[in-house]
């Protein structure tokens, strides 16, 4: 289903309240769409995403090994916003002008909205190297993954001397992503994880730093630090690494480094940080702009510096767990702001952390456990259902893995 807001013939009173606009139909705006519908009287809700499917991203792994199924981790956002109150257009938003409280979608489409929320998330940063982006591999779309799943599949089938797969970044998911692609490439290929940094993982726990390590020995990828990627070519990489340049010849370049954070154009120019986020305060409203919000990889909460920000607290990480949170409190603060209640500060709670280190492997730190191996697999598994959009969803995925058992 998609739909568009009824437009007033001019100089007439709206026929309905202008909705609310959520921009961005991932982890951030599609939970805060769902939050918001759950609220009494919650004025009509507007959710503008180009893609036809969610993807819940933290499972994309097990995507690509076929440890779970498509329809599993990509539900279609008709099916999950079916009956819930919430209208999903299938478009992208080029601009939005905060004095006259209307925004402009890609396919010229000119809507009004009475508050906005900006949920555009990051998508990989290419730092500029040349080739990285003709001719890197990404990992953050269904696309990708069947492009990787075919590219995977060549290797096995041809199985040529010295076939090299390299992964770029050694953070979260660089390093998750070379365990189940060893995996899957049984031998096929040799596995490179490149990192600029002294270390993998250099925000992780400990004890899931120490997994992740021994992982990447038992699988044989070759892990090199403090190595800097100069160039990827079609069918080579080059890098400078400890003891000079060196040039590599590959089947493959996935990159996994960097975010760049872009959001559509905002009249007047609301404040971006360093990295080109959105500033946000402590309520997830933008700096300057009373009626427009922003939530997950884009925004830049305040750091904490300032004791009048957010006193004793640090700028949260760029996750999935984060913007899960933050959306029940901006669909709070939403509704307050329409009311002119108080708003509620934002106050990440950190829950754990959970990789996934090859078929049937994983690695957690929660709630005081530490957990490695099967047994974490499946826990992790089973965290994760519980976070799936939708309750009706989670049911049929849950039926579905017990028919499997
Ligand atoms: C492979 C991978 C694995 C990850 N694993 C984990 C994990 O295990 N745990 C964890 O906590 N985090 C994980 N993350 C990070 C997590 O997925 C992100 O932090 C999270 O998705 C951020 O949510 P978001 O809503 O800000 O952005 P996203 O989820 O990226 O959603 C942004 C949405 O905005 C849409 N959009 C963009 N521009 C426009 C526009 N102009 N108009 C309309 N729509 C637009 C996009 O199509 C997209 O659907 C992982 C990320 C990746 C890539």
């Amino acid at each position: 289903m998609t739909t568009s807001t009824p437009q007033p013939p001019q100089g007439a009173q709206p026929a309905y309240p202008a909705p609310i606009a959520i921009v961005g139909g991932g982890f951030g705006g599609l939970y805060t769409a769902l939050a918001l519908a759950e609220q009494r009287q919650h004025p009509p809700i507007l959710l503008i995403e180009p893609r036809e499917h969610f993807l819940f991203l933290p499972l994309l792994y097990e995507l690509l090994s076929g440890e779970l199924r498509r329809w599993e981790i990509a539900p279609r956002y008709d099916a999950l916003l079916a009956g819930r109150g919430i209208a999903w257009l299938r478009d992208s938003v080029v601009r939005i002008d905060s004095n006259s409280k209307t925004l402009q979608t890609a396919t010229g489409r000119e809507l009004a909205y009475s508050q906005l929320v900006v949920a555009t998330g990051a998508r990989p940063h290419s730092f500029g190297i040349p080739g990285v982006v003709d001719h890197g591999l990404g990992f953050r779309t269904l696309a990708d993954v069947e492009r990787l799943q075919q590219l995977v599949e060549r290797l096995r089938q041809q199985r040529h001397p010295l076939q090299r797969l390299a992964i770029v970044g050694a953070g979260p998911s660089g390093v998750e992503l070379a365990c189940k692609l060893a995996d899957e490439l049984a031998g096929a290929a040799v596995v490179e994880l490149i990192e600029q940094g002294p270390t993998p993982l250099a925000q992780a726990r400990a004890f899931n730093r120490e997994q992740a390590l021994l992982a990447l020995q038992r699988r044989d990828v070759r892990l090199r630090c403090q190595c800097r990627v100069l160039e990827v070519g079609s069918d080579q990489i080059s890098l400078q690494g400890a003891s000079g340049t060196e040039r590599l010849s590959v089947q493959g370049v996935v990159w996994t480094a960097g975010l760049d954070f872009v959001a559509p154009a905002i009249e007047p120019p609301p404040e971006r940080d360093g990295r080109g986020r959105l500033a946000v305060d402590s309520h997830l409203r933008l700096l300057g702009h009373d009626d427009l919000f922003a939530l997950g990889d884009i925004a830049a909460l305040p750091s904490g510096e300032d004791p009048e920000d957010s006193p004793g607290s640090q700028a949260p990480p760029a996750t999935a767990q984060v913007a899960f949170q933050q959306a029940t409190c901006l669909a709070t603060n939403l509704m307050q702001a329409r009311r002119d209640g108080a708003l509620q500060a934002f106050a990440f709670q950190d829950l754990g952390e959970m990789l996934s280190l090859g078929r049937g492997e994983a690695s957690l730190v929660a709630g005081g456990i530490t957990l490695a191996g099967a047994a974490a697999f499946q826990l992790r598994r089973l965290a994760y259902l519980t976070r799936l959009p939708g309750r009706s969803h989670q049911l049929r995925v849950a039926a579905g893995w017990l028919a499997d058992w």
